[in-house]
Order: structure tokens, then sequence, then C-alpha cells
């Protein structure tokens, strides 16, 4: 059975995409089945990681056709009350690179020290079908470093030390990052919930 994986961001696609792999669907991402960009780009106008993930889920079940899978993530940084959280995209503006949300949250946290710069990623995933609809939440706790640390992974990667490993989610490897993250955690859950809601067969070929 497709499912189609609701998000543009290449990144966060092919993490989801392996994710999936094994489980027993065949996972598209939006780019193979829609590689002109015809369906139209989902607002996140919702409140919570939850509202954003099933808008865009919806969007794009509705448009395909097909069961999706999608997410919403964000970095909440206990200092700046939670921030960017929801806003973790467009942290430092319309636009704005990965790069530029990187150094506005170094910049923000330039004076304060080690022990306070706690935060944690969150991702919820959902899925969608017709009138079914299951989320799961995956967290990973951890700290914001001083600098840029490895070269991996994207978005806020390189300042995001995993509070058990000492470690950026850049500096691990794609298959590391995938075990220990909120986005791993997020979907290994959710893979959970399908096969208690007999949405997928217990022993995949
Ligand atoms: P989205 O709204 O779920 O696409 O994600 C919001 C933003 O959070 C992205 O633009 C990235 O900056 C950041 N983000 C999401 N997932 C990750 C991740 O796994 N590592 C680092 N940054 C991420």
């Amino acid at each position: 059975m497709k499912i189609v994986i609701a998000t543009r961001n290449r990144h966060k696609a092919v993490e989801l995409q392996t994710l999936l792999h094994g489980v027993g669907y065949d996972a598209v991402r939006l780019d193979e089945i829609d590689p002109d960009g015809k369906i139209p780009e989902v607002e996140e106008t919702g409140t919570t990681f939850k509202e954003n993930a099933l808008l865009k889920a919806h969007a794009i079940a509705k448009a395909t056709g097909l069961p999706a899978i999608g997410d919403d993530t964000g970095l909440e940084v206990d200092i700046l009350g939670g921030a960017p959280g929801i806003f973790s995209a467009r942290y430092a503006g319309e636009n704005c690179t990965y790069e530029d949300n990187v150094k506005k949250l170094l910049r923000e946290l330039s004076d304060v020290a080690d022990d306070r710069r706690t935060a944690r990623f969150k991702t919820v995933a959902v899925y969608v079908h017709k009138e079914t609809e299951l989320s799961a939440e995956g967290v990973v706790e951890g700290v914001i470093t001083e600098k840029e640390e490895g070269v991996g992974g994207f978005g806020y990667d390189p300042v995001f030390s995993v509070l058990d490993m000492k470690k950026t989610y850049a500096q691990l490897a794609d298959e590391e990052k995938n075990r220990v993250s909120h986005r791993g955690k997020a979907i290994r859950s959710l893979i959970e919930k399908l096969r208690e809601n007999g949405l997928i067969a217990d022993n995949p070929s």
C-alpha cells in the first residue's frame, strides 16, 4: 500500500522514508509523486505541533487520495520561554535559512551559562486516511551548544546536543540520529498505533 510523506522538506522526507522502511508501506515522497509542485504549499496556521501536522497531512491526503504521514517539529528552548517552538522554521524571519536561525539562536543565548541552555526537540507525527487520524509524539532533551558542532543533518542539528550523548545531532551518522531522535521516537510510536489499529500487518513481507 502506498503512503505519501506530507512534506516538501527534503531532509525531513528522507528521514521519514528511512524510518518507515520495512514497515509494509511503500512510502513515497511528495516530490516523487508531484515533481512539478502542482500541489500547493500548506500554510502552517495551527497553534500547536499537532494542529500543524494534521493540516499538512489532511491537505496532502486530499490532494493525492493516498494515506498521508506528516510531522511538525520544533525546538523549545527553556530560557526563551519555549521559543522558537512552532515558529522554528521562521525564527529569524520569513524566508530565512537554517543558518540564519542557528545564528539568531546562538546570539540570543550568547550570555547564557551552560546549565541554563536546556532545550528539547519535539515532533508530533500523524497518519491521516479518510476518517482515520492517529498521532504520536517524540521528545528528546538536550542543550544548545555555544557554537556549531558537526556537519550532518539539517536545521538546528549543529547546535542541539543530545543530553545523554553529549554530541550534537550534526555529529551523528544518519542512522544514529534516526535511532535516538525526536522524529524517530514519534514515528516508532505512530507505527505501534498503526499496528494496534490493524493498519499494518504484523509481519510485512
Ligand atoms: P517543520 O515545521 O516540522 O518542517 O520544522 C520546523 C523547523 O524545525 C525546520 O525548518 C527546521 O529548522 C527545524 N527542524 C525540524 N526538524 C529538525 C531536525 O530533525 N533537526 C534540526 N532541526 C529541525
